[in-house]
């Protein structure tokens, strides 16, 4: 049986809520790791963590399977679409059309305020609101540019000084692979 995930600050390290949502899962590299949204409670507490859905909506809240297929759905989407913008390629047609599908399909379950952040009431606004904040970054990219980690393929916003971050985390990668760089030149 998977334990259920327990969410922290190290799944909340990608600078925008959209590619924290696509780096759900264990890695992306070098093969596709365990999926983080291991039950649709799981997937919850990620939504409420993420102010996607209305503070303590607690039992009241339900997700279903649904919501989780259409949840793992919308990820796939984000990982066609980061990847290509990260690799300098136009990105692919049929998931920028997915994406907007997607925001269109829950946009009535969505406020948006003045300040331009976004609420929901429900998961299907809340992947609104998700594809949303994907397109916003689709269409105005960061300066900095989108990248993936270079041990697990997780995406971030370089905003170091110097932009020279090459791990999702110091904390995970990073001293993952300074410990593989130090057996493979000390054994
Ligand atoms: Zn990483």
């Amino acid at each position: 049986m998977t334990a259920a995930t327990a969410w922290g600050e190290d799944h909340f390290i990608a600078g925008d809520v959209a590619l924290d949502f696509a780096n759900t899962v264990y890695r992306r590299w070098p093969e596709l790791g365990t999926d983080l949204y291991t039950s649709t409670d799981v997937l919850g507490t990620w939504l409420d963590r993420a102010h996607l859905l209305p503070a303590s909506s607690g039992a009241s809240r339900v997700i279903t399977d649904r919501d989780l297929e259409n949840a793992r759905a919308l990820r796939r989407l984000l990982w066609q679409v980061f990847d290509a913008q990260k690799d300098g390629q136009t990105i692919p047609a049929g998931a920028f059309a997915g994406l907007l599908g997607i925001a269109s399909h829950g946009s009535a379950h969505v406020a948006v305020s003045p300040d331009g952040s976004m609420t929901s009431s429900n998961t299907d606004g809340a992947l609104a609101i998700l594809a949303l904040r994907a397109i916003t970054l689709v269409l105005n990219p960061p300066p900095q540019g989108i990248r993936a980690c270079d041990r697990c393929g997780w995406f971030f916003i370089d905003s170091s000084r110097g932009r020279r971050r090459r791990w999702c985390s110091m904390k995970i990668c990073g001293n993952q692979a300074k410990a593989a760089r130090y057996r493979s030149t000390h054994s």
